[in-house]
């Protein structure tokens, strides 16, 4: 049977290096499930402290964090959604997916909760997830990831805070490129993209992009025309499994 790879972000229950004294205090605290936002229109009280939203904005680990998922192999049907369903514990706010079609990428972004609600997607062999926790940029759909190159080749889901992202966008705009969200993490489609057209092939491509990255990050990177994916993170906790 064709092989699948899953990559999967966000499990930080374990495994995480020590919290330094005073940087987000509160990393030792029980793992409360964090959930912020709307469902059906209705708000949830935010359980979130303050404190962690101000420490992620400051480029420090928070003790919520969003979740990342990504799948190639046999037909996918709710396989992202499911996914992202075991990584909700981790609090978001939004939340979105890319599925690899034959003609392009299928794309579905929404605020708030995933919750029970049936949805139907084209089949596909790959695809992208992510739980949002929205540090730059609104809670709004276009914000929610993943973030699409100029082409709509590749889907990028990004766990973290890109502290050198202001610097990136105006480069980018500067040399043409249409960045869609208020977000940090849409820079890195369009980087790939440039590294792609230059001749790299994607893992290449992903590691001269995260190389110019400042701040702890995970990110992956789904490229349609391939079916492919290549990952990289710092500091930021990232799973492979096959
Ligand atoms: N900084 C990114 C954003 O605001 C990613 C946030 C996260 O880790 O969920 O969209």
């Amino acid at each position: 049977s064709p092989a699948s790879t899953v990559v999967m972000s966000g499990s930080n229950r374990r495994g995480d290096p020590p919290t330094k004294p005073g940087q987000c205090a509160g990393q030792s605290s029980p793992d409360i499930p964090t959930l912020l936002g709307t469902e059906d229109g209705a708000a949830l009280p935010a359980e979130t402290p303050i404190r962690d939203a101000v420490c992620r904005r400051s480029g420090k680990r928070g003790k919520c964090m969003c979740g990342v998922f990504g799948y190639v192999g046999q037909s996918i049907d709710d396989t992202i959604l499911t996914a992202l369903k075991t990584l909700e514990y981790r609090g978001y706010d939004s939340w979105g997916l890319a599925l690899s079609t034959p003609d392009d990428l299928l794309v579905h972004k929404d605020v708030g909760r995933i919750n029970g609600r049936v949805r139907s997607y084209p089949s596909s062999t790959q695809g992208i997830g992510h739980t949002r926790w929205a540090t730059h940029g609104g809670v709004e759909p276009a914000n929610s990831h993943p973030h699409l190159d100029c082409f709509r080749r590749i889907a990028v889901v990004h766990n973290g805070i890109i502290e050198n992202h202001v610097e990136l966008r105006a480069q980018l705009l500067a040399r043409g490129h249409r960045l869609q969200s208020e977000t940090d993490s849409d820079v890195v489609a369009h980087l790939v993209e440039e590294e792609l057209a230059s001749g790299s092939d994607l893992p290449d491509a992903v590691a001269t992009v995260f190389s110019i990255l400042e701040g702890y990050n995970a990110v992956v990177v789904m490229d349609r025309l391939e079916q492919r994916f290549a990952a990289a993170k710092r500091v930021s906790p990232l799973v492979l499994g096959r």
